[in-house]
C-alpha cells in the first residue's frame, strides 16, 4: 500500500555519525548512546540495534519503560534510566538488568532493601545536582548518603553523574562551575569511602567542547541523530542527517489571484497559482515550535518584528517544504492534519512527493517509518524482528 505521509530514517547515517563521535573520544572513554524519546523520534530500538552492531555497549533513556523496550528487543549492553523511577517499576527494571538513577536517600534505602529481598546486587548511578536544578543529591546531603550507602549491602554504585544546563554556549563559565562542583562532590564521597565504577558528565555539546571531561562515559544523543547543538560545531565533525518526513500531494487545484486560504483567511493568493494539499498538520508535529525564548536583544527584536508582521498577514519565517528540489511556502495556517501549499506554476501532480520539516521528537508516532540500510528499505517490523537481511521488499 502506498503511504500518503511517512518518515524515512537512514540507519547508515546514524552508524556513520556514531563512528565520527567515537573518533573524537578520549582514550578510556566509551559512548553511551542516549536514545530517549524514541531515539529523538528516529526509533529507539532501531537506532540502538544499529549502534549495537557498530560496537556500542551502553545506552541511556529517561524512563524505565523505554529501557524495558530496548532490553526486550535484544539490546544486551548497559541500559541506564536517567530519570526518576517509581517503586512499582523497580522489580521489573532490576530483573531486566536496567541500571537506575538515584537522586534521593529514600530511593537508595528502598532499592537496597529490594535488592536484599530479590537477592541481587542492584546497579545504580548517583545523580549529583551541580546547577541544572532538576534532580540529584546536593552537596550537604553527601555525608548522610555515604552512611546510607555503606549500610546498603545490596547496592552497587556503578556511576556518578551530573548534567550541564548551559553546555554549547560560547561562555563556558557555568559549565566549568558545574564541573568543579561535580569533582568536589565525587572527591567528598571518595573520602567517605564511596567510589563509582564510572564517572560521566558530558552531553553532546560538552563532549565536543571539553575532551578533558570525557571520563569513563560520554552521554551523546543530539550528535547521533545528526544535529549540531550549536552551528559552530559543524567544523569539528561531519554529521549526516538520517531523518526526513515526506508526504504526497493529495489534492491540487488552480486558483485565481485573491483566493483566501485556510483558517481565518490569513493567506490570500497574490497571483493565479496552484494550491496543493498535503495530509500532514500540527497533529503530526508540523509547524509546532517550542516556546521562543530570546537569547539576547537581536533575538528579541526578531521575535517582535515577526509578530507585528503576522498581525498584517505577512508570515516571516513561515514554514517551507521541498517539492522537486524547490522551496515551496505553506499557504496560511497549518491545519490539524492538512496543510495547503502555494506551489505557483511548478509542474506537479497529485501523488508527487514533498519533503516536510517535521519536528522529529514531536513527529506523530502513527506515521509509518521506513528505514534505509545498506541501500535497501525496511519496515519497522523488519528491523525490530531482526529480519535485516531478509525480505527487503518494502516499498512505498
Ligand atoms: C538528553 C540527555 C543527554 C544527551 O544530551 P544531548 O545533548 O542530546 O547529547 C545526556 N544526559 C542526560 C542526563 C540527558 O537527559
Amino acid at each position: 500500500m502506498m503511504s500518503k505521509a511517512w518518515i524515512e530514517v537512514n540507519l547508515d547515517a546514524v552508524a556513520a555519525n556514531y563512528r565520527e563521535i567515537v573518533k573524537l573520544m578520549q582514550p578510556g572513554a566509551r559512548c553511551m548512546a542516549v536514545v530517549k524519546a524514541d531515539g529523538y523520534g528516529l526509533g529507539a530500538v532501531e537506532v540502538a540495534k544499529t549502534l549495537q552492531a557498530e560496537g556500542c555497549e551502553a545506552f541511556a533513556v529517561t524512563h524505565v519503560g523505554e529501557g524495558l523496550a530496548l532490553r526486550r528487543q535484544g539490546i544486551t549492553g548497559t541500559i541506564l534510566v536517567l530519570g526518576p523511577s517509581t517503586p512499582e517499576e523497580w522489580t521489573e527494571a532490576i530483573q531486566e538488568d536496567l541500571q537506575l538513577t538515584c537522586s534521593e536517600l529514600s530511593t537508595v534505602r528502598a532499592l537496597s532493601q529490594l535488592g536484599e529481598e530479590l537477592e541481587v546486587a542492584v546497579a545504580v548511578h548517583l545523580k549529583l545536582e551541580t546547577g541544572m536544578g532538576r534532580t540529584g543529591f546536593l552537596a550537604p546531603e553527601l555525608a548522610q548518603l555515604a552512611d546510607v550507602l555503606k549500610a546498603a549491602a545490596h547496592l552497587r554504585v556503578m556511576g556518578m553523574f551530573t548534567h550541564f544546563a548551559r553546555a554549547g554556549q560560547r561562555d563556558h563559565k557555568y559549565s566549568e562551575l558545574q564541573y568543579s562542583r561535580f569533582q568536589a562532590m565525587v572527591a567528598d564521597l571518595a573520602e567517605r569511602g564511596i567510589e563509582p565504577v564510572w564517572r560521566h558528565v558530558c552531553n553532546s555539546a560538552a563532549f565536543l567542547d571539553h575532551p578533558q571531561w570525557h571520563h569513563d562515559l560520554v552521554r551523546v544523543g543530539t550528535l547521533l541523530i545528526g544535529h549540531y547543538p550549536n552551528p559552530s560545531f559543524a567544523a569539528r565533525l561531519k554529521l549526516q542527517d538520517p531523518w526526513s518526513a515526506k508526504a504526497r500531494i493529495v489534492h491540487l487545484r488552480q486558483v485565481p489571484k485573491g483566493t483566501f486560504v485556510g483558517y481565518q483567511s490569513l493567506y490570500r493568493t497574490k497571483r493565479e497559482t496552484q494550491l496543493a494539499v498535503i495530509p500532514l498538520g500540527y497533529a503530526d508535529g508540523f509547524g509546532v515550535e517550542p516556546h521562543l525564548t530570546p537569547q539576547g536583544w537581536v533575538d528579541l527584536i526578531k521575535i517582535i518584528i515577526k509578530n507585528i508582521a503576522a498581525l498584517f498577514g505577512i508570515f516571516l519565517g513561515q514554514e517551507t517544504v521541498e517539492l522537486h528540489g524547490t522551496r515551496i511556502r505553506v499557504a496560511g495556517k497549518i491545519g490539524m492534519q492538512l496543510t495547503v501549499l502555494d506551489v505557483g506554476m511548478v509542474g506537479c501532480e497529485v501523488g508527487d512527493e514533498v519533503k516536510v520539516p517535521l519536528r522529529r521528537t514531536l513527529a506523530n508516532p502513527r506515521l509509518p517509518r521506513i528505514y534505509h540500510k545498506e541501500g535497501r528499505k525496511f519496515s519497522q517490523r523488519h528491523i525490530q524482528e531482526g529480519f535485516l537481511t531478509l525480505n527487503p521488499e518494502y516499498s512505498n
